[in-house]
């Protein structure tokens, strides 16, 4: 419960009536602006809906774009789709997780069920034949998306 006494309760009614105040005054002011956009708006809606059309067209064959630097991918081409539980991550041939990363991912992975500890194991694996073929850990893990 609040202590604070009946006067200083009525300042700050009166110090946020006086905020609502000089926000309506603004907002009125605002009213013309945002008229003058609504036609600009609606073009910007309707290139939209045009691009998601385009894009639809080729929905089987683009993976979609690098979360790191946005390059558009095709289906096939190198990159990594790292996440199974979010496949909508991407990443192209320059940004995708390095050995060391999947290591470090896997360190800090916490309780595993069985399926993931095969998953573990795998990636361990992968990581070792790689170093072991010459490969760093700095090296991006090849793919494709
Ligand atoms: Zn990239």
């Amino acid at each position: 419960m609040s202590d604070l006494t009946d006067a200083k309760r009525a300042e700050i009614k009166a110090a946020l009536a006086e905020f609502e105040r000089r926000s309506a005054v603004v907002e009125e002011e605002m009213k013309p602006l945002q008229a003058r956009l609504v036609p600009s708006q609606k073009r910007l809606d309707e290139i939209e809906g045009e691009r998601e059309a385009y894009l639809e067209q080729f929905e089987d064959d683009i993976a979609g774009k690098c979360e790191t630097c946005g390059k558009l991918l095709f289906v096939g081409e190198p990159g990594q789709r790292p996440h199974d539980d979010d496949p909508g991550i991407i990443y192209c041939a320059l940004h995708g997780m390095t050995f060391a990363d999947v290591l470090e991912a896997w360190r800090g992975a916490g309780e595993l069920d069985e399926y993931q500890m095969k998953d573990r194991d795998n990636a361990r694996k992968s990581v070792d034949d790689h170093v072991a073929n010459g490969g760093l850990l700095s090296d991006i893990m090849p793919g494709v998306v």
